[in-house]
Parts: structure tokens; C-alpha cells; sequence
């Protein structure tokens, strides 16, 4: 079989109109770092990380590293992939961007894979589902209610069902905010928050009481996401759902909140968790749970992989590779449809790439 003879990493900026901000982070840009794969017979797949400005040095240099690991493996060979860089990443830690870096290459491999046999991931995979539910994210923090009504509105009219918007603004100021929401959208449209663990457990419990009457659909990091404890006191106090994963590395947090009975959403990163092997694994864990699946971010990689699995519910929607990838994910009445193409059925357009070297 043809192995992989080259890998490339670029940058890519999309614009944003805007500064935004959640609980937690002021963003001035949306940036990624993409990884390109290509076989012996000129097969090109990729992989993206979601990086905004941080440690770009760090991440660069990450990536720079696991290219020797990477060549001369056939596409397929992700887990030997996991192997060497088990290996290889010992010394420094298996969690942190070391593993943001082989995720990426493992997102490469598979779309590399898929398009040397010319399949689809999600057919790959083994298909359970061939849509997926989609929700609408951002109601960022540094939204006026103007901006704030403006974006669920704009998602409502293009279909979605499902509105997710930034909370820890202050426990009052959120309640407004969600309750202009609601006003906005109607009874009709689920409504989800998210403080980006920027709350203490007492406001996060204050306010997941007063949003009851909004009946607001899940409530996402409401605390920081090692405190599991304030987790099995907040489900226990209050009637709304829990929904955490984006910030872990591994699925222990899944662990330790299903034991404590705290958890009713598994929001595994793709890239954070190692790709696409650990997320399926991490989602096979809350299934045997009884705990849904509702990924973060990736929508391009996680809807596919989401038709793969019993136990997913949806996925989440930003459109920020829209304008610089030549073939965007098909999204009609709240629904996201996998791409038809082979692998991950896109690419980054040239002109958006700007190499690294
Ligand atoms: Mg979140």
C-alpha cells in the first residue's frame, strides 16, 4: 500500500466582523492550523485544528515533531500512529498540544484513507444514521441583546431548531439575556447555555434554578471542569441537564461523572480528545452509560462520525471554515447531512493556506 511520503502544515485565518468573548476568552480572530497528508501516489488528505492566536509556536513546533512519526505509515496505520507517539510523548505528557498535534495527523490519515479507497468516513465507519440534528452556537457575551437576537433569530430562520448562547455574564444579566431569547425564538425552538467553566458552583446553581422556567435544554460547563463534585450537586438541585467534554483529553471526566450519576451529555473535542479512535471510543463509554453524545465544535468531522454511533443527538454548528473550505456541510430544516465525497468530503481551498514551514 502506498504510505504517506509527505506531511505540510499551514495556517489559515477566517475573518471575523467582529471581536467576541465568552466567560472565559476575548477573541480577536478565528485561526487553525491545517495538516496535510500525502501518499506516495499523490493522495492528500487533511486535518484542522480550531487554534485561535494561542501558543502558536507551541502548536507549530508540535506539529513540525510528529511529521517523522507520521511518514511512511500507510494511511490507515492511525493506530500505529497512537503507538509511536505513546511512545514519543512519554517524556512530556501524552495530554496538553502534544496530543492536539497527533489528533490532527490522525484527522488526516482517515480523510487520506478515505479517499484512497474512495469512501466516505462515515460509510467506512459502519452507518447508523444519515443525518444528524444540528443546533446553532455563539450568543457570545460581548453581543449586545440586539446582536444576541439578531444571531438566534438568523439561526431560526435558516431552519435550526436548537440555539445555544454564552452565560456567566453575571447571574442576573443572564437571565435577561435567556429570557429575551425565549421571547425571541418561542416555545418551538430548544435553548441551551453555556458559562465555559466561568462560573462559581453558587451562581451556576442560582442560575440554573431561575432558568427552569425558561426551560432551557442543557446547561454546558457550568463550573470548572475538574470539579466533579460541584457537578453531582448541581444535577441533583436542579432540574436542568448537564453538558460537559470539550476541555478533556481522555474520557476520565466521563468516568467520574457517570459514577457520580452528574452528567447527561458527553461533549467529546475531537482534536483535544486524540481523534477520531479516542472519540469513538470515549462514545461507546457513555453509551455504555446510558450518557448521549452531543460532540464540540468539529461539525465537518463530527457529523460524519456521529452517523457512526448509536448514541448520538446532534452536533454543534459554527460556520467558521465555511469560507475558506470549496464544499460546505449541507445543513436543511435542523438537520446536518454527511458529505457524499471520500474521507471527510472537503478540502481547504489553496488560496487560504498559507504554508509552514
Ligand atoms: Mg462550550
Amino acid at each position: 500500500m502506498s504510505a504517506i511520503s509527505d506531511v505540510r502544515i499551514y495556517r489559515a485565518v477566517s475573518p471575523l466582523s467582529r471581536p467576541i468573548a465568552d466567560a472565559t476568552h476575548s477573541l480577536s480572530e478565528i485561526s487553525f492550523y491545517v495538516v496535510e497528508a500525502e501518499t506516495e501516489c499523490g493522495v492528500v488528505g487533511q486535518g484542522y485544528i480550531l487554534s485561535f492566536h494561542y501558543s502558536p509556536g507551541a502548536i507549530a513546533g508540535a506539529l513540525k515533531d510528529i511529521r517523522s512519526i507520521a511518514a511512511g505509515l500507510a494511511p490507515n496505520e492511525t493506530g500505529v500512529l497512537a503507538r509511536k507517539a505513546a511512545s514519543e510523548h512519554e517524556y512530556f505528557g501524552h495530554e496538553g498540544i502534544q496530543k492536539w498535534a497527533l489528533a490532527a495527523v490522525n484527522v488526516a490519515m482517515w480523510d487520506c484513507w478515505g479517499r484512497t479507497l474512495g469512501v466516505p468516513v462515515w460509510k467506512l465507519l459502519g452507518t447508523c444514521v444519515s443525518r444528524v440534528p444540528v443546533y446553532g452556537s455563539g450568543g457570545w457575551l460581548s453581543y449586545s441583546v440586539e446582536e444576541l437576537l439578531d444571531e438566534v433569530l438568523g439561526y431560526v430562520k435558516r431552519g435550526f431548531q436548537a440555539v445555544k448562547i454564552k452565560v456567566g455574564g453575571g447571574v442576573e444579566k443572564d437571565l435577561e439575556r435567556l429570557r429575551k431569547v425565549r421571547e425571541a425564538v418561542g416555545s418551538g425552538v430548544k435553548i441551551m447555555m453555556d458559562a465555559n467553566q466561568g462560573m462559581t458552583l453558587q451562581d451556576a446553581l442560582l442560575l440554573s434554578r431561575k432558568a427552569e422556567a425558561l426551560d432551557i435544554f442543557w446547561f454546558e460547563e457550568p463550573i470548572d471542569h475538574r470539579d466533579y463534585e460541584g457537578y453531582a450537586i448541581l444535577r441533583s438541585r436542579s432540574a436542568i441537564s448537564l453538558a460537559m467534554g470539550e476541555r478533556e483529553y481522555g474520557i476520565e471526566a466521563l468516568k467520574a461523572l457517570a459514577d457520580r450519576r452528574a452528567l447527561d451529555l458527553w461533549q467529546p473535542d475531537l482534536i483535544r480528545i486524540g481523534g477520531v479512535e479516542e472519540w469513538l471510543r470515549s462514545a461507546a463509554y457513555a453509551g455504555a452509560c446510558h450518557i448521549p453524545v452531543l460532540p464540540h465544535y468539529y461539525k465537518d468531522y463530527d457529523v460524519p462520525l456521529l452517523c457512526t454511533i448509536p448514541n448520538g443527538v446532534g452536533a454543534e454548528s459554527f460556520d467558521w471554515i465555511d469560507g475558506i473550505i470549496d464544499n460546505t456541510m449541507r445543513i436543511e430544516d435542523g438537520y446536518a447531512y454527511p458529505r457524499s465525497g471520500a474521507g471527510w468530503g472537503f478540502s481547504f481551498r489553496r488560496d487560504a493556506l498559507t504554508p509552514i514551514e
